[in-house]
């Protein structure tokens, strides 16, 4: 069934109009029409089964049905990546909302290639990844936060699995084993990489823990997709998979 994801409240009873965007996405794009039922979410009231109660030029109302899955959220996990070139940025977040991360933050490094970034455009793209993978919340994109202040401003209790290509650090399995599972960040670097002083700000962080996905170097956004599944086999919801 076709998964749209919905910010107002939902229950039974009132109708739920969508943006004209929305209407057409699945009035024309998915051709639905008066009486096809779908799934909706909105991150809050679980999932939800509707159906198409009126169809208009630009507009769609739902009937909200019944409840279908209670609210749940996998585990809390942050992708921490360095701003990369928009296309592979973009795959990062799409990957980044398919593999589980609950929240994405981008960070401005000093070799960051992109300063401006459109995060409405990228929080639309999780949304829509979201969708298609069953999950019933949707990740958050922060804006974009110079590297200095987030490391300044980094909670303690949140380990940092920092990806780290100089070649100082134990495979990502080996340094995760053992290590407690609960609230988490992986951190990612911009195509040219992290400078030697951020490479020793992050590493001086009491929850830094450096990890190297192997002897190859990774595109940044191969990179997200491997530690991700990395740390979601090691800690998440991967283990025993
Ligand atoms: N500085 C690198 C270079 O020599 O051009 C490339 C950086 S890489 C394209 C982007 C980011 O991906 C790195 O900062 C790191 O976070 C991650 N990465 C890539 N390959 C990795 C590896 N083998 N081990 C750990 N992290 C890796």
């Amino acid at each position: 069934m076709i998964r749209l994801y919905v910010t107002p409240g939902l229950t039974t009873g009132p109708r739920l109009a969508l943006a004209a965007e929305q209407a057409h996405y699945l009035t024309h794009v998915m051709r639905l029409k008066h009486g096809d039922e779908l799934l909706v979410f909105n991150g809050r009231d679980g999932e939800w089964r509707a159906r198409i109660a009126a169809v208009g030029k630009r507009a769609c109302e739902l009937e909200v049905l019944d409840r279908t899955r209670a609210q749940s959220t996998g585990p809390d996990l942050d992708l921490v990546v360095a701003l990369v070139k928009r296309a592979r940025l973009e795959t990062i977040v799409e990957k980044a909302a398919e593999l589980g991360a609950r929240r994405v933050r981008l960070a401005i490094t000093e070799r960051t290639n992109a300063e401006r970034t459109n995060v409405a455009r990228l929080a639309a793209i999780a949304a829509e990844a979201a969708e298609q993978t069953g999950r019933l919340d949707v990740p958050q994109i922060a804006a974009p936060q110079k590297l200095e202040r987030l490391l300044a401003e980094w909670p303690a209790d949140r380990p940092l699995m920092f990806c780290d290509e100089a070649g100082e650090a134990p495979p990502a399995l080996e340094a995760l084993a053992g290590r407690a599972p609960g609230s988490w960040a992986v951190l990612i670097g911009p195509e040219g990489g992290f400078s030697a002083k951020e490479r020793a700000a992050i590493r001086a962080l009491p929850g830094a823990v450096p990890v190297s996905l192997g002897p190859r170097i990774l595109r940044a956004d191969t990179a997200a997709i491997a530690a991700l599944t990395l740390w979601q086999a090691a800690l998440g919801d991967l283990r025993g998979a």
